[in-house]
């Protein structure tokens, strides 16, 4: 799971991520209109509102939160039954939808749990990230910027933080991350145990 406050690069390296087919990438469904170049059902399940709150109160979802003014769900069922065959799951969720994870008492998914914050340095930065993107109003990349200012404090909340660099230092810091996780004694299976010694 990674959260970042928006223009850190979470993005970037998750798209970078994707390619690699170590991962399952989560497709979250939203409200919010689809940015130029984005797949409905590849990076996000573009839906209204009205479906959105059908799927909500049909309990399609393992959380949901609204992140600057749009709503974001992650559907429950692609991500238990890719966990449930020992496939891994990224998720891409903010810091409110990070906590209702953390809680969602699942055990499979406690089990299989690692989270990870992507800090900017500063916020100058982030600011000069996300006009330079140009996807937002300027309307929208304040209220991003307040946002990210107050999820920044989340961050001693997650197991691992990575300070954002270029994108290749942040795929490989993630990749150190998930190696050691990979590793944790908890998660070796016998099927596993047997498969590394080959
Ligand atoms: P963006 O609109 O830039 O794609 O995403 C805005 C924020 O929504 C990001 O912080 C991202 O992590 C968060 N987000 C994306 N999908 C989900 C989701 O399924 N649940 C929650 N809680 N947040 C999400």
């Amino acid at each position: 799971m990674i959260s970042a406050p928006s223009g850190a690069g979470k993005t970037t390296l998750c798209n970078a991520l994707r390619q690699k087919p170590d991962f399952v990438w989560s497709v979250s469904c939203t409200t919010r209109a689809p940015r130029s170049g984005e797949i409905d059902g590849e990076d996000y399940h573009f839906l209204s509102k009205e479906d959105f709150a059908r799927r909500l109160d049909a309990g399609e979802f393992l959380e949901h939160a609204e992140v600057h003014g749009n709503r974001y769900g992650t559907l429950k069922a692609s991500v238990l039954e890719n966990l449930r065959n020992g496939i891994d799951v990224l998720l891409d969720i903010d810091t409110a939808g990070a906590e209702k994870i953390r809680a969602c008492g699942d055990s499979l998914i406690m089990e299989a749990l690692a989270d990870v914050f992507i800090v900017l340095p500063d916020l100058g930065e982030l600011r000069r990230r996300l006009i330079r993107r140009g996807t937002e109003s300027n309307e929208q990349v304040e209220m991003r910027l307040r946002n990210a200012e107050r999820e920044m404090e989340c961050w001693r909340d997650y197991r691992y933080t990575i300070i954002s660099g270029s994108m290749e230092e942040n795929i490989e810091k993630f990749r150190a991350v998930m190696r050691a996780e990979r590793y944790l004694s908890r998660r070796m299976t016998a099927v596993e145990l047997s498969r590394r010694a080959e």
